[in-house]
């Protein structure tokens, strides 16, 4: 009796595996009553974190089903389920739960057999292995960044391999793990003005300026590789489990902000400056210690804007890299 209330959670797509649980329904072929199916557009539109999520609720184990290989309706719907399902398989193994709580097969319309044979197979398998941990009231979040993190930490700590995660990365689309070559990095902040999810952010107090980076905000997009100036950054599509379930929010550069020597606005940093004093030597030093405003005021509508320095040196302004 106790068995069969360890819930199994199958996400099927419509196209062939849910119309193959339903015709093995409709033909009386039997699979276990534990069995809870979720009909999906197409596999591949199981978002990793429902699967994650079903095994976090109390599901003993989850199931991603699609059509057969070069059949996916949508063009290759199924293969991305295959691989977010490795994804996560190797995910769980790192954070000490077995990997075999989460499998995925594919059926055709037409296999009913095949369909409640594999999901027979998977429940009897999945009911075998140890209770997995409750961590169902650590997991609060609505975000669905911040429900991942938390169900990872939660198995992680439950496990005790929080202490001890591999440094291993995990290749994977939708993550990415950032690095600064902080001889290149000038601290201008374009960066982190494009960067929507937060994952790098500036801190100023009256004379400084810190550029920071969170590794578990990072959804990999590259924008901030495309908006620096100094080709600084790089983003590997990766999960570094460390830094990420640690929600470090690292300082990566840092440099003294420049005021302008009219109206005393802060407009640069002096890494900025310094990289154009040492591309264009002959500079006038008047020229750069003026914001881009007074520039103009003081020098004159004709003379050469500062943002051809600027361009010539290969640096963007915040502003401009909008
Ligand atoms: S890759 Fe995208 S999400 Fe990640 S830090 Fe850069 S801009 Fe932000
Ligand atoms: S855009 Fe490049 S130079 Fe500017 S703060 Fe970011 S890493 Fe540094």
């Amino acid at each position: 009796m106790k068995k069969e209330k360890e819930r199994v959670i199958g996400f099927c797509c419509n196209e062939c595996a849910y119309a193959a649980a339903d015709l093995a329904g409709q033909l009386g072929m039997k699979y276990p009553v534990n069995v809870r199916i979720i009909r999906t557009p197409c596999s591949g539109t199981t978002d990793p974190l429902w699967v994650l999520d079903g095994l976090a609720q109390g599901a003993k184990g989850v199931f991603v089903s699609g059509c057969l290989p070069d059949q996916c309706h949508y063009g290759d719907g199924n293969v991305h389920m295959e691989e977010s399902v490795v994804f996560l398989r190797t995910l769980l193994k790192a954070i000490g739960i077995n990997p075999k709580h989460i499998i995925s097969y594919l059926n055709s319309a037409g296999m009913p057999e095949a369909f409640a044979n594999s999901t027979s197979d998977f429940v009897k398998d999945v009911l075998s292995l140890p209770t997995l941990p409750d961590i169902k009231s650590e997991v609060k979040s609505a975000d669905k960044r911040e429900r991942f993190l938390e169900i990872l930490t939660a198995y992680a700590k439950a496990t005790g391999k929080i202490d001890k995660l591999d440094e291993k990365p995990i290749p994977r689309e939708g993550f990415g793990m950032i690095t600064v070559d902080e001889d290149k990095c000038v601290s201008c902040g374009s960066c982190g003005y494009l960067c929507e999810t937060d994952a790098i952010t500036k801190q100023e107090t009256k004379k400084h300026r810190k550029m920071y980076y969170a590794h578990y905000l990072c959804t990999g997009c590259e924008a901030c590789v495309r908006a620096c100036p100094t080709e600084a950054i790089t983003v590997n599509k990766e999960i570094h489990l460390k830094p990420f379930l640690a929600k470090e929010n690292n300082q990566f550069s840092g440099s003294q902000l420049v005021t302008c020597s009219n109206c005393a606005d802060k407009f640069a940093t002096v890494a900025i400056l310094e990289k154009i004093e040492d591309q264009f030597e002959l500079i006038d030093s008047e020229i750069i210690s003026l914001c881009p405003a007074c520039r103009r005021d003081v020098i004159g509508e004709d003379f050469v804007n500062l943002s051809r320095y600027l361009e010539a040196a290969n640096i963007k302004s915040e502003e401009e890299a909008k």
